[in-house]
């Protein structure tokens, strides 16, 4: 099965070989030397420098490591502006109503970036603001928000920044030399092509210094497993056989060519599916350049909706992903995450021409 959708990913073999590993122990210094491996080669993907930051491993997906950065982060005495503009963005202010975090969501459309402009109208009335969270690259729709733009009204505000780049991290840019970056949220399982099972943040250590105390969770607690990992040891009990993998898959982004190449191989492979596709009539939801390089959205043709398209796929081999929300009936995705072959991409392209005459349906 192909897997269109944006994480889990379609496994590489060697990948899926690396989780056969030995049975480890995470109280003996083997497991600590994984970590210690896995730590470092997080770091190496951005070049990041390690005495200003800190990987720090959670067991779980994507949202608990979000939720760790936005809990552990900011400080009691903090006030979170969180400025959303999808699914992920909403999610985001969910955590923070359920952590009682003192925060204010500003709900932008979906398919609208999230503009300095509107950052600078929220910041100026709420004065209090000490950190803003937002979403990368928002999966909702594709887009890719701008993260350079939104930084510098933060400097101007001395706003702090906390980036959920669960969908963005080992592919699109992120600067980590720019000064209000505070921390970012990462996943195993999508960019990255390891297993599900671990999350990740990579945190300003000045920011971790400070952190939340009291804390306000007990196993997301970024300040006590950022106090484990610093000595090669570990809160809790780890999915091992998901270090394993995702050590594997940080070694084969690295063997080919790193975040740069694999931004450019996804970028072709969705040029490629958008060209095609528009060949069909089947138009995508947003401009190019608003878009990541990670996942495109499309509009559904007249007339044929999700669950056809979906399950004739299926049939054939693909899986891909539904719109949410507001977005349901009206746009279907599709991401090149994984081990994803050029033939892939015309045998989907192949299977879509053949679902589109059946339902005797283009948009033209
Ligand atoms: C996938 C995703 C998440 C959450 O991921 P889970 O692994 O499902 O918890 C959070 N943010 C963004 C932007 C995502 O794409």
């Amino acid at each position: 099965m192909i897997l269109l959708n944006p994480g889990p990913v379609r496994l590489s073999e060697r990948v899926r070989r690396a989780l056969l590993g030995p049975d480890l122990c995470h109280r003996e210094p083997e497991f600590g030397a994984l970590q210690e491996r896995v730590r470092r080669q997080l770091l190496a993907v951005y070049g990041v420098d390690p005495g200003s930051w800190s990987p720090i491993l959670v067991a779980g997906s994507g949202t608990s490591a979000v939720e760790a950065m936005i809990a552990s982060l900011v400080p009691r005495e903090g006030f979170l502006l969180v400025l959303a503009n999808g699914v992920y963005g909403e999610r985001i202010e969910s955590i923070a109503r359920v952590q009682g975090i003192p925060h204010r969501s500003v709900r932008l459309a979906w398919d609208r970036p999230c503009s300095s402009e509107e950052l600078a109208r929220a910041l100026g009335t709420r004065r209090e603001v000490s950190h803003l969270a937002v979403v990368h690259h928002e999966t909702t729709t594709g887009r890719l928000n701008d993260l350079e733009s939104l930084a510098e009204v933060c400097r101007g505000a001395g706003v702090e920044l906390l980036v959920d780049a669960v969908s963005s991290f080992g592919a699109e840019e992120l600067d980590f030399a720019c000064p209000e970056l505070t921390a970012v949220a990462g996943t195993s399982n999508k960019c990255l092509h390891a297993t599900p099972g671990l999350g990740f943040v990579i945190a300003r250590r000045s920011a971790l210094a400070r952190g939340c105390a009291p804390p306000r969770t007990l196993s997301l607690d970024l300040l006590r497993h950022h106090a484990e990992q610093e000595r090669a040891s570990t809160a809790f009990t780890p999915p091992i056989p998901a270090f394993y993998a995702l050590c594997e898959a940080l070694r084969e982004l690295a063997d080919g060519g790193g975040r740069a190449a694999r931004r450019a191989r996804y970028v072709a492979l969705s040029e490629r599916v958008t060209s095609g596709l528009r060949e069909l009539g089947i138009e995508p939801y947003l401009a190019a350049v608003e878009s990541s390089a990670v996942l495109r959205s499309y509009r559904l043709p007249p007339g044929l909706g999700y669950e056809i398209l979906h399950d004739e796929l299926k049939k054939r081999g693909f899986i891909i992903y539904a719109g949410q929300g507001g977005l349901a009936n009206d746009v279907f995705r599709i991401s090149t995450l994984g081990e994803i072959a050029d033939q892939d991409i015309e045998r989907l392209l192949g299977a879509f021409a053949e679902i589109v005459r059946a339902e005797g349906r283009t948009a033209r």
